[in-house]
């Protein structure tokens, strides 16, 4: 990848009009053609911005003073070394499906296997150790499909509770499940435990079937979905997420979700790392898709809310295309790490072995200790891909994207910090549209969008 010079505004047109994104500041404007001659003439020599020029950009808005705030976690975390205080379990390396976009080698991720119950007991006592004075810590149980493990998932949790009531610290627990193996107990202790669970499952029958086969191959909806259904009539506001794989769409999903009677939806595409195998063309081809659809998607969330339909606006917040960088906009928040992978999160296989992330388990040049050792080799994660030396420096997404996935980026390029140009044109884009929307929506389309919770509202900056 070319290196680029930093700037501190980035320019383009959509549909004749000037827009500018101020980089530092993650704001975007609407600008005449007069100020962005005067603003390419500032990025061309960006360190020297004479004050009268700073003046002109005061009074447009175009200075980034005051704005632009580093996104912290709910403890104001910022600086490395990051204390590891989220961690997913891995309590199987086996699952009873057979998704057609596992990235796991089918739940298995290379080895296969059951964790012992005392390298799950040791792994909570090296999180304990790890979290250091940090009160608040989080495990997921992660598979394969974790209830395969449910007598182990019951007794981390006992021995994880009773641990910190003697050291005064909290912990919940969340676990991502396909529901094919809940039943009243389990439903119980998932009730008793609040265990924030997360059904992943794919809407409609003939896709859920397709995509989600069991390991002989047969489909999975209709035993499934009355095991949702009791889950929901217990835990209602349970969560369904689903993966779409080539042109579905997702408004239909959304429904067959909510038909089943999830009011909480998510939905996205199949992970980037899976298509490492296909031609450049096919890369392309499925890009240019992605690009048409963003296009569209930012259409939509203008005529949507200027027509205050907020059903279908909810929907278009699910798809989660363009509304993250919405929101960073709108909110000048400014990512340094695209996730905690290597920093304030890791992943525990079977074997008590470390890895960056759950999407690492089994890939041994991502593995940085085993829980029944001291040492943690993560300092080269430790560095925001938003500064030093590499690609991301001088993006003008930096903040939006912050590198993007580590996995993804290994399966295109095969180094953790290289992203593919394909993920960059869709992470720029994605955000340059972003700035257009942000720039169309009056004052009363962001207030009416507030009410409806479909936006945020910027949190204040004296709220800890
Ligand atoms: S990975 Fe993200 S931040 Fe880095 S160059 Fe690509 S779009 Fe920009
Ligand atoms: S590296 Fe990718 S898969 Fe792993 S936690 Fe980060 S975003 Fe998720």
């Amino acid at each position: 990848m070319e290196w680029k010079a930093i700037k501190p505004y980035h320019l383009f047109q959509h549909q004749s009009s000037w827009y500018v994104i101020n980089v530092e500041g993650m704001f975007a404007n609407t600008i005449n053609e007069a100020a962005a001659r005067m603003l390419e003439v500032i990025n061309a020599e960006p360190v020297t911005q004479p004050e009268p020029l700073r003046e002109e950009l005061r009074k447009l808005g175009l200075l980034a003073e005051g704005r632009g705030q580093i996104q912290t976690d709910k403890k104001g975390l910022k600086k490395e070394p990051f204390p590891v205080i989220s961690m997913c379990l891995f309590l199987t390396q086996s699952c009873n499906l057979k998704c057609v976009y596992c990235y796991g080698d089918g739940g298995g991720y290379g080895t296969g296997g059951s964790m012992e119950e005392k390298t799950a007991l040791q792994a909570v006592n090296w999180l304990l150790e790890q979290a250091g004075k940090i009160k608040k810590l989080h495990i997921g149980f992660f598979g394969g499909e974790p209830f395969i493990n449910f007598p182990l998932m019951k007794a981390v949790v006992e021995h994880a509770e009773k641990k910190v009531l003697e050291m005064g610290k909290k912990i919940d627990f969340h676990t991502t499940t396909n529901a094919t193996l809940l039943n009243d107990e389990r439903i119980a202790f998932i009730k008793e435990h609040q265990i924030a669970t997360v059904i992943s499952f794919d809407g409609p029958k003939e896709i859920q079937d397709a995509q989600r086969p069991y390991a002989n191959g047969e489909g999975s909806y209709d035993t499934t979905v009355p095991k949702i259904k009791k889950l929901l009539a217990a835990v209602p506001e349970t969560p369904g997420h689903a993966v779409i794989v080539g042109n579905t769409e997702p408004e239909l999903v959304k429904e067959a979700l909510q038909e089943i009677g999830f009011s909480e939806v998510s939905i996205v595409p199949a992970s980037q790392s899976l298509f490492a195998g296909e031609s450049d063309r096919t890369k392309k081809a499925r890009t240019q898709r992605i690009l048409q659809a963003l296009e569209k998607e930012a259409e939509n969330w203008i005529s949507l809310t200027k027509s205050r339909n907020s059903e279908a606006l909810k929907i278009l917040k699910a798809r989660n295309g363009l509304y993250q960088g919405l929101m960073a906009l709108l909110h000048n928040t400014k990512k340094r790490y695209a996730c905690g992978a290597g920093l304030s999160s890791a992943a525990v296989s079977c074997a008590g072995d470390i890895y960056l992330c759950h999407r690492f388990v089994g890939r041994d040049e991502y593995k940085l200790g085993n829980v029944f050792e001291r040492d943690l080799n993560r300092e080269e994660y430790q560095k925001s891909p938003v500064t030093g030396s590499g690609v991301c420096v001088a993006c003008f997404a930096k903040y939006y994207c912050a590198g993007g996935c580590k996995h993804d980026n290994v399966g295109s390029s095969g180094s953790v910090a290289i992203p593919s140009e394909d993920m960059c044109r869709l992470r720029c884009r994605e955000l340059e549209l972003a700035a257009v929307i942000a720039c169309r929506l009056d004052t009363e389309d962001k207030k009416f969008l507030i009410e409806r919770e479909i936006f945020t509202p910027k949190p204040c900056p004296l709220d800890f």
